[in-house]
């Protein structure tokens, strides 16, 4: 991938921040910086799972939202978005981004990173895939989200391998936090990351929005900054978002969006006595059948268990 067209983005993304943040005026929660994040070589963040996360001073959130695009709920995420003038990163499912490739094509064009989240959100994990099975789910939303959020043209063939795709936003998300080793090699060989998260609103449990509201800013107050995860298919998250935003702005918080940079990182190390939160939830699953004719279990509800 060219250092060059990442540059040219960033530099495009910093100059309509900028002109954003001056349309929106001082009473608006704004974009505050752009962070480049180098992909080179793979990069493991988000403390939930990883020891490291991407650099942030005190105070500063970055805004994930997965499992979208939702035809009811995300519109209402991206009002509420662009009202405070504030870009985030859509770990989207490439079936949902087939079936709506307008609200994804938006996405892009306010200013939001859609990246990648597999193409079928199998269940209960990619860890119940074969080897290929998962790759080819993951390569197969890659190409969705490609085509219908950025506009790339695949008319004269789908690229059958990642090493032959460009990603405008190299950044994958786990569903259920669930990697392998196998699947992590085959990212870092191929430039790109894996973003667990640093905080979470548990907002796949249904809740008001005023209970999530008061949940995510008691996390991000112990925490006092990191990046969040929120699902914008979820109603109670949708109907929370321009108060969140506005509470964020109320308490000084300041909103960093992250871009492809050149290079590998930068990442911060996690404190000592650190832990995998998720690894206990993950690593009670059966790991990956190594026949591929082995029976596939469940359907069964997988989620990281709430966690104060
Ligand atoms: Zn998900």
């Amino acid at each position: 991938m060219a250092f060059s067209r990442f540059a040219a983005l960033a530099l495009a993304l910093a100059a309509t921040s900028a002109a954003a943040a001056a349309e929106c005026g001082p009473d608006k929660l704004g974009t505050s910086r752009i962070a480049e994040v180098g992909t080179k070589g793979g990069l493991l963040v988000g403390l939930k799972t990883y020891p490291a996360a991407i650099p942030l001073a005190d105070h500063e959130v970055i805004l994930t939202f997965d499992d979208g695009p939702d035809e009811r709920t995300t519109p209402l995420v991206l009002k509420a978005l662009a009202d405070q003038c504030v870009r985030a990163t859509f770990f989207a499912i490439g079936r949902k981004v087939e079936a709506l490739p307008a609200l994804a094509r938006r996405e892009v064009e306010e200013g939001h990173n859609v990246a990648h989240h597999t193409y079928t959100h199998p269940q209960p994990t990619l860890t119940f895939m074969t080897e290929s099975a998962a790759r080819a789910d993951i390569l197969k939303g890659m190409i969705a989200v490609e085509r219908d959020a950025y506009g790339q043209d695949f008319s004269a063939g789908e690229p059958t391998d990642l090493g032959k795709l460009e990603l405008h936003a190299p950044f994958f998300r786990f569903p259920g936090f669930a990697d392998t080793a196998d699947l992590r090699t085959w990212f870092a060989d191929n430039n790109v990351a894996i973003f667990g998260t640093d905080l979470w609103a548990s907002d796949w449990i249904p809740m008001t929005p005023g209970e999530e509201l008061k949940l995510i800013m008691g996390r991000l107050e112990k925490a006092g900054r990191g990046m969040l995860l929120f699902h914008d298919n979820r109603p109670w998250t949708a109907a929370m978002m321009p108060a969140f935003l506005a509470e964020l702005k109320k308490r000084g918080y300041r909103v960093v969006h992250v871009v492809a940079g050149p290079g590998t990182g930068p990442t911060v190390a996690a404190p000592p006595g650190w832990i995998s939160e998720t690894g206990r939830v993950t690593g009670a699953l059966k790991p990956r059948f190594d026949n591929s004719a082995a029976p596939a279990p469940g359907p069964f509800a997988v989620k990281p268990a709430p966690v104060e």
